[in-house]
């Protein structure tokens, strides 16, 4: 599920701190969370993967990488909005 995030600096702090969370690893690759470069306009486009996909491992909405991103407000709320989303498609 992809979601705009204006404020967000493209840093990777929050891959980093979900793989190692999850996986032990700092490897954006098995990270939940993405990075997207965006065509226009501020920031980058947050993409959360809803199953695990290879190394990539689903969203589980812990909010581990809220702690390591400084717009954390705001990846706060996408969070809650991914899992609010999720839980209404079933
Ligand atoms: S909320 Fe999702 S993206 Fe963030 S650390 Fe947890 S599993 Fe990874
Ligand atoms: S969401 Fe936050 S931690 Fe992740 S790349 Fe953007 S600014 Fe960095």
């Amino acid at each position: 599920m992809v979601f705009d995030m204006p404020a967000c600096s493209g840093c990777g702090n929050c891959a980093m701190a979900c793989s190692f969370h999850h996986k032990g690893e700092f490897s954006p690759a098995m990270a939940a969370i993405s990075i997207l470069e965006k065509e226009d306009g501020r920031g980058f486009l947050i993409s959360f993967a809803e199953e695990n996909e290879g190394k990539k491992i689903a969203c589980t909405g812990c909010r581990e990488c809220v702690g390591q991103c400084h717009p954390s407000e705001e990846l706060a709320d996408l969070i809650k909005e991914f899992v609010r989303r999720r839980k209404e498609r079933g």
